[in-house]
């Protein structure tokens, strides 16, 4: 049995339990196990902590912004010093396999403190000359930024609306997913070892009806950054909405693989795996409906099986370990309902569709899926429409780039998608007309943080990444001196 840790709200530099001095219980997806309790907050534990950033404004607001980029960068490297333990904590709380929290969610967190520093010694504000007048933009931090984050990348998405936040001069109370509290809590640690001024970040750990919805109607918020499912972003928006918050979405996604019959099927599988099952198909942006052109579909179905059945699924804590567990109970019994669901379509399971066989005893308690592959389905099928979020896709034939196109684009969804093809040019052009915020060629999930990140239509409102950041997290104010 692990020890069972108690984590605490950090509110104004203290570190506190919940006011009502609940708690909510933490699990270890691959195991089950009892790991952590966390403070269950409620609207007085947000109330004290927006006051606590209130008070922290104008001393923050004040700095310059190189001063701020200077804190980034004493965060960032002090998240690098705790960076191995920040992997077993991401692991152990996600279920997912180390060397997929140490070489992702634990760098990453680093580099978007070390990037968002960077943006900040480089930024410069614009002027414009009239005849007779000159224009200067002024960048002003928004206020209080309220920032929810989902359990998939936990540390990952939290420092990525941290930096940015912090940078552009607001103080901040997070409140992240109640499945995935451990990184956050030493997020706080490390801000307060660094010595950050009091208040200006706070945590409120929490479940999202009692701690997120207080925190996105609260009327001394100014800004919500908010990352997780659909449903709930809709929730968000219409409690920002009555305060006119600035407001950043990035919601859920059914994105789209397709490979084109001009495709290296065998140089590009292993990339065409990773995008489709990576963190168990937990990542937004995962391809998690497979188109192939006809002429190619049997040969890609083929050599797609041998691949995925090769994934190694197991112990989190084994190098070796390709693919870990699901969240939650919930959530496996969620993924597996649409399995049933798309049997029930006519769908035929070509691999996986339960738990994986001869899982060792340690795990039996744990919340396991194979990776499953999906064939038969039509691309109208709930299961092919939905998101599902799980080591589950479903593959498509089409005729044609048009074809392609049109299943593409065919879900209420607007988030990412990937095109496979040696004709780099004609992918690009594919790629223009797919209605979704990012979409790679012969890649996937290759980032640059400069570039605008989010999505269309049901995928979420706004873009966060570089200086869509920078802009999403302050007020550009004009100043027109005539001369
Ligand atoms: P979720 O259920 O929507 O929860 C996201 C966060 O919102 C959690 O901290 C949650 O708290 C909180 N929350 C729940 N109800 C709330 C409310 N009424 N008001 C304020 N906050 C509330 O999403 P999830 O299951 O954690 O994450 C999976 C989803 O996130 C998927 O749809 C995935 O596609 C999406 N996602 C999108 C991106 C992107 O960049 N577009 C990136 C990663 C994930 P509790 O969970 O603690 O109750």
């Amino acid at each position: 049995m692990s020890e069972v840790t108690e984590l605490s709200n950090f509110i104004g530099g203290q570190w506190r339990p919940a006011i009502c001095e609940h708690w909510i219980e933490d699990y270890a997806p691959a195991t089950g196990e009892h790991i952590a309790r966390i403070p269950c907050s409620s609207s007085e534990d947000v109330d004290d902590a927006v006051e606590a950033a209130m008070d922290a404004l104008g001393g923050w607001a004040a700095l310059s912004i190189l001063e701020r980029a200077k804190w980034l960068d004493k965060i960032a490297d002090a998240l690098d010093a705790r960076g191995e333990e920040v992997a077993q904590l991401e692991s152990l709380d996600t279920g997912k396999p180390i060397t997929l929290a140490r070489n992702v969610d634990a760098a990453r967190s680093v580099a978007n403190f070390r990037f968002f520093a960077e943006q900040g010694r480089e930024f410069e504000s614009e002027t414009f000359e009239m005849s007779d007048a000159t224009n200067r933009v002024l960048y002003k931090p928004v206020g209080v930024a309220g920032l929810i984050t989902p359990w998939n990348l936990p540390l990952y998405l939290l420092s990525w609306k941290v930096a940015p936040a912090l940078l552009m001069g607001n103080t901040i109370v997070a409140k992240p997913s109640e499945l995935t509290p451990m990184t956050a809590s030493l997020l706080a640690e490390v801000i307060e070892d660094v010595g950050l001024p009091d208040g200006v970040f706070n945590l409120v750990h929490g479940n999202g009806l009692d701690a997120g919805a207080p925190l996105t109607s609260h009327p001394d918020v100014d800004l919500i950054s908010f990352t997780g499912g659909t449903d709930t972003g809709r929730e968000v928006a219409k409690a920002a909405s009555s305060g006119f918050k600035k407001l950043s979405l990035e919601l859920g996604g059914k994105n789209a693989t397709i490979v084109r019959s001009d495709v290296d099927i065998e140089s590009m599988m292993p990339s065409i795996v990773r995008a489709s099952f990576l963190n168990q198909g937990q990542v937004c942006l995962c391809g998690s409906r497979i188109l192939i052109h006809e002429s190619i579909y049997d040969a890609f179905v083929g050599s797609f099986l041998t691949a995925v059945t090769d994934m190694i699924v197991g112990d989190p804590a084994d190098e070796e370990t390709v693919l870990g567990a699901l969240i939650s109970q919930s959530h496996r019994d969620k993924v597996l309902s649409y399995i049933d669901l798309a049997e029930q379509e006519g769908g035929e399971i070509l691999c996986g569709g339960g738990a994986p066989v001869g899982i060792p005893e340690a795990f039996e308690n744990g919340f396991w899926i194979s990776p499953t592959v999906i064939d038969g389905l039509a691309p109208d099928a709930r299961c092919a429409m939905e998101e599902i979020f799980g080591p589950v896709v479903t593959l498509h034939p089409f005729s044609d780039d048009q074809e392609a196109i049109e299943i593409a684009n065919m879900t209420d969804y607007g988030l990412a998608g990937s095109i496979w093809t040696s004709d780099v040019e004609a992918g690009g052009l594919m790629a223009e007309q797919i209605d979704s915020g990012m979409i790679w060629v012969n890649c996937w999930l290759h980032r640059d943080l400069r570039v605008p990140f989010g999505g269309v239509k049901n995928s979420g409102v706004g873009r966060e990444g570089g200086r869509w950041s920078l802009g999403f997290f302050s007020e550009a104010i004009n100043i027109c001196v005539k001369h």
